[in-house]
């Protein structure tokens, strides 16, 4: 039988996810909950909906096939979500203005990679390939693992985006098929990485050290949020497990942004916290001080 898993987008020429132009396969569902997700809309496992007001042309279609007859003002409120909507998604299917929107598909490897070998020319062309990147891949490891082993079918490079939190045998499972990890830090001490991201540091850290020690070839995409991430233990830290990893990583600074705001809403979330957005000069300047010996 064919396997199946859920995504939430497929996109097509990215640039910033490995080399050369790639196609990106965004798998839904993260066990991190990290307060400045920007995309939001993929730590669920399940289909859910985004919910936008603007686009709502009243035809009262929702209210008629919603159990709970209220469907604006329980996807407007994430309070409201949890307590009353069903997830039956009746609302999405009679929406006709794209004001309800379904998040989520639920496909197999065959359907997926229809998609990605059709971009196989400007692969080629470009030294790119398939990323697989979320949500968490390692949260949908048997689907993961068998898009990776189709896509090396093909001959073509794979890459997998990841925090690292995992199982263990997962990522030994699908480590043989991915040419690039573009690994994300967040924090090094575990009580902040549990404060901001719900989960430790630790079994991320053992799975990054496993991977470096199997040969992995790995580009660290190092976090940076202002005044979280400029102090010096941390910086220290940082440098301490770059250095002392088998393999040699790439290293890439990732500054916060703000992208994920707009679709908290839709969501009916709000936003807790609120992370500034770094000028040039502080990403340069965070950046010269990270050492690798
Ligand atoms: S998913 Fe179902 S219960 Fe939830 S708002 Fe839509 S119709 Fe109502
Ligand atoms: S079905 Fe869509 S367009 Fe019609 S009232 Fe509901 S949200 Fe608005």
């Amino acid at each position: 039988m064919a396997v199946r898993g859920t995504i939430f987008d497929i996109q097509h020429f990215c640039t910033h996810d490995g080399p050369g132009v790639r196609t990106v396969v965004f798998l839904k569902g993260c066990r991190l909950r990290c307060r400045w997700c920007h995309n939001p809309e993929s730590q669920l496992p399940e289909l859910e909906l985004f919910f936008h007001p603007m686009k709502c042309i009243a035809c009262g279609k929702c209210t008629e096939v919603c159990p709970q007859h209220r469907p604006h003002e329980i996807l407007s409120d994430s309070t409201l979500r949890k307590q009353y909507c069903r997830g039956c998604l009746l609302c999405a299917d009679v929406c006709m203005s794209g004001a309800i929107e379904k998040i989520g598909n639920q496909t197999d490897v065959d359907t997926v990679m229809k998609e990605v070998l059709a971009d196989v020319q400007y692969f080629r062309h470009s030294g790119g390939g398939m990323t697989l990147s979320g949500g968490e891949p390692l949260m949908q490891p048997a689907f993961s693992l068998a898009l990776l082993q189709s896509a090396r079918s093909y001959n073509i490079h794979t890459a997998v985006e990841t925090s690292g939190y995992g199982k263990r045998e997962d990522l030994q499972a699908m480590l043989p098929f991915i040419d690039l990890f573009l690994w994300d830090i967040k924090m090094t001490k575990s009580e902040l990485h549990r404060k901001y991201t719900g989960v430790s540091f630790l079994p991320i850290l053992n799975n990054l050290r496993y991977a470096a020690d199997n040969g992995a070839n790995i580009v660290l995409r190092i976090l940076y949020i202002p005044k979280l991430h400029d102090n010096v233990i941390y910086i220290k830290t940082l440098s301490e497990i770059m250095s002392s990893l088998n393999c040699k990583p790439e290293l890439e600074i990732i500054p916060i942004h703000r992208f994920g705001v707009a679709k908290l809403q839709k969501l009916g979330l709000k936003e807790e916290y609120v992370f500034r957005e770094p000028t040039p000069e502080q990403i340069n300047c965070f950046k010269s001080k990270i050492r690798i010996r």
